[in-house]
């Protein structure tokens, strides 16, 4: 296991930023390369996974695990093989000139060859009155670490997704009785969760609703929502002790804004190889990825990333490098466009069996 205080080179040969599943695979493809990898972990230690209280489909573990023991595992498993691990956020990267440099909150300084971007995604706000002033005080995002506070309570769980159904389930280990209030009247959630959540007595759809506010006595904590049906326009409250809110993710691109290409929502643009627009950064896990966000999707692109950067160091070497030289000028690393390129309909002659 690397010594996180041990001297480290003037140069890296890969920095990884973030520690969800994505950081820690590439930590440990780039450590088992060779490459003397630093991760570093960010705020958000872990990452969603961390926050999620069962992970029962990621392969290899049948009798599930809860996310913060699949991330110590993945840590442990990348730290055995050499990774650093170091405990900072990193407050900017600067893309535009070779060796990057990356700074953190704590003031230090990196340099390094080449990036592995994993830095997720954090919940979505409702961004209705009394979502700000209650969080903490009835309102939360995570029924992990808050789900214990409501035993014997009445819950509103907002949202269609898997996160809402898989973790309105868990609520009701706690609740007397867990609303899924859902702005359409079917669920976006995957059917195994759907039909959990239809065949327990504790949970309660309530359909065709958004939540408009988030009401409780000044100074004090949640006592119920205001509600709006998106089909009837009818108005109505209901009591509740406590609110919580499962409505997506934002990718975490706050580094990057600028400096490397993102698309319409945010998320890096990657092409198949994790490659971002900037030789030498690579991406990886929910920054990059607006379709499967899994676990195991996760770990997938980091491996891929992890892969790539080590066949990209190697090329770097092979070109001569030796510091001071900008590999973007290299031939082959030509960056690839981040425009989508549409192509015509693929010619009829090439889809007819020879
Ligand atoms: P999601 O799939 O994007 O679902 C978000 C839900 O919130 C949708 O039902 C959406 O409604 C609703 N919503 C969005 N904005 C809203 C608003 N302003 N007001 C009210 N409702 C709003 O997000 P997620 O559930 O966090 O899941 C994210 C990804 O992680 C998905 O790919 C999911 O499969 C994955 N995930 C997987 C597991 C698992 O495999 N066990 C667990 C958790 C998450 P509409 O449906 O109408 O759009």
């Amino acid at each position: 296991m690397a010594d996180e205080n041990a001297p480290r080179p003037a140069v890296e040969e890969t920095m990884i930023i973030g520690s969800g599943p994505a950081g820690w695979t590439a930590g440990l493809y780039t450590a088992r390369a060779n490459l003397n990898p630093l991760l570093i972990t960010g705020n958000d230690y872990g990452g969603q996974v961390s926050i999620t209280y069962e992970i029962e489909n990621y392969p290899g573990f049948p009798e599930a695990l809860s996310g913060p023991e699949l991330v110590e595992k993945m840590k442990e498993q990348a730290e055995k093989f050499g990774l650093t691990t170091v405990y900072d956020h990193v407050s900017e990267i600067v893309t535009d000139q070779h060796p990057f440099i990356v700074r953190t909150a704590s003031g230090k300084e990196y340099k390094s060859k080449s990036l592995i971007l994993c830095t997720g995604a954090r919940p979505r706000y409702l961004q209705v009155p009394g979502e700000k002033e209650f969080t903490g005080k009835g309102v939360s995002y995570c029924a992990t670490c808050d789900g214990f506070f409501f035993r014997g309570k009445d819950l509103v769980v907002v949202g269609g997704g898997d996160s809402a159904v898989e973790e309105g389930l868990f609520l009701t280990k706690f609740a007397t009785k867990v609303r899924i209030i859902h702005r359409r009247d079917e669920l976006r959630a995957s059917k195994i969760l759907r039909d959990r959540a239809f065949a327990n007595d504790k949970i309660e759809f309530v359909w065709n609703t958004v939540v408009t506010s988030i009401n409780g006595e000044e100074g004090g904590s949640v006592n119920g929502v205001s509600v709006e049906n998106t089909v009837t326009g009818e108005k109505s409250e209901l009591k509740t002790d406590g609110v919580f809110v499962y409505v997506g993710h934002l990718p975490n691109n706050d580094l990057y804004h600028g400096k490397l290409h993102l698309d319409e929502d945010g998320h890096l643009i990657t092409d198949k190889k994790t490659r971002t627009n900037v030789p030498g950064i690579f991406a990886a896990g929910e920054i990059q990825d607006k379709v499967f966000k899994q676990v195991a999707t996760s770990v997938g692109q980091g491996c891929s990333a992890a892969m790539q950067t080590e066949k990209f160091l190697a090329e770097l070497e092979s070109e001569g490098y030796h510091g001071g030289v900008d590999p973007r000028e290299f031939p082959s690393y030509a960056p690839f466009t981040a425009t989508p390129t549409v192509t015509a309909k693929t010619p009829e002659r090439e889809l007819v069996p020879a």
